[in-house]
């Protein structure tokens, strides 16, 4: 079969690799109705060393079941699923609390124990507790939204819910990649009276503000941290969704957040420590976040999908098939694209 395989930095190819199929018991193996390529994919798109081992790509998929292993239970051939970015059994204590990424049985997709699913099939370990079945046939209307469940859109949600954001609180959205649009989108759904769009690309600036932001600062580093505070009476926010994971972001978070605020961080962090701890600490500033568990969101945000209440679909602006992957890597990371559907 087909699949998305990154070399080192700039050489990501699409190559034949051995069929998916299915090794445990507890498997299903997927079809590819639609994947996508992540922000996170960036990263190694930019920094993998020469040398390290080759990296299937791809963790966000809506897929249709083609093979299930003798223990599952819930899934048979045909059904239509979203798959999260991260494998879970559903039955651990972490999976109960909701932490589905910390899953003692989990793991996470895009790897070589797994596999990607920039693919045309995969294997699904834990079927039952991964796999969220969808009542829409693979040609749904509504498949991009839907598809956004398995990450951005869950994602985004998470640093708002970690950033605390609720009815009538200011909030601001560091990045305006698919996470942060994402975000704008979960902060407006979660009552946010202020919105504050942190970012300068024209064409994703105009979607947070169809999303629901209230306001855009697109100056960079003290003059952005400045104008928030401008922005907000002086004192900040009271939550900060960062969503890109550079120490820069960071800093703004910490500086734009008001004293007794919090920052829900979800963009993988590409530094070794947080800056600035006496400030927070004299502030009562929350930092926190991680992996969001998209498993646990896809119940309380599918609704609003398909009553129409959310688009996060919109956040696609290209569609490729398998073979032009890798010029959608190159159009997401010098920014012609947002973020890039793959129909295999
Ligand atoms: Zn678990």
């Amino acid at each position: 079969m087909r699949a998305t395989i990154m070399y080192k930095a700039g050489d990501v190819r699409i190559e034949n690799i051995p069929d998916a199929a299915i090794k445990e018991s507890t498997d299903a193996l997927i079809r590819i109705a639609r994947a996508c390529i992540c922000g996170s994919d960036l990263w190694p798109y930019k920094l993998k060393g020469r040398g390290s081992d080759p990296q299937p790509m791809g963790h966000e998929a809506i897929g249709v079941v083609e093979d299930v292993g003798s223990e599952v239970r819930t899934l048979k051939r045909g059904d239509v699923v979203v798959m999260p970015f991260a494998y879970s059994d559903g039955t651990c204590a972490f999976c109960h609390e909701g932490l589905q990424t910390a899953c003692v049985h989990g793991g996470f997709f895009g790897t070589a124990n797994v596999g990607g699913a920039q693919a045309e099939a995969l294997r699904v370990p834990q079927a039952d507790g991964t796999l969220f079945k969808l009542m829409a046939g693979q040609d749904d209307a509504l498949m991009p939204s839907l598809l956004t469940l398995s990450d951005v859109m869950g994602t985004g949600h998470h640093a708002a819910v970690v950033a605390r954001v609720g009815r009538g609180k200011k909030a601001a959205v560091v990045g305006d990649g698919a996470v942060g649009l994402c975000g704008v989108i979960a902060a407006k759904r979660l009552g946010a009276e202020q919105i504050i769009i942190m970012g300068r690309h024209e064409d994703r600036i105009k979607l947070a503000k169809q999303f629901g932001a209230t306001d855009v600062v697109s100056e960079r580093g003290e003059e952005a941290i400045e104008r928030v505070r401008e922005l907000t009476g002086g004192f900040g926010v009271h939550s900060v969704l960062e969503c890109v994971g550079t120490d820069q972001a960071m800093a703004a978070s910490l500086g734009i957040a008001r004293a007794g605020g919090a920052i829900g961080r979800v963009g993988v962090p590409h530094y070794d420590s947080i800056p600035q701890a006496q400030p927070m600490f004299y502030d009562n500033i929350i930092v926190g976040g991680g992996p969001a568990p998209v498993r646990a969101y896809i119940e309380e945000l599918l609704p609003d999908i398909l009553e129409g209440r959310i688009e996060p679909g919109r956040v696609f602006d290209l569609e490729t098939g398998l073979e032009g992957v890798p010029d959608g890597y190159r159009a997401m990371n010098d920014r012609e694209s947002i973020k890039v559907m793959v129909k295999p």
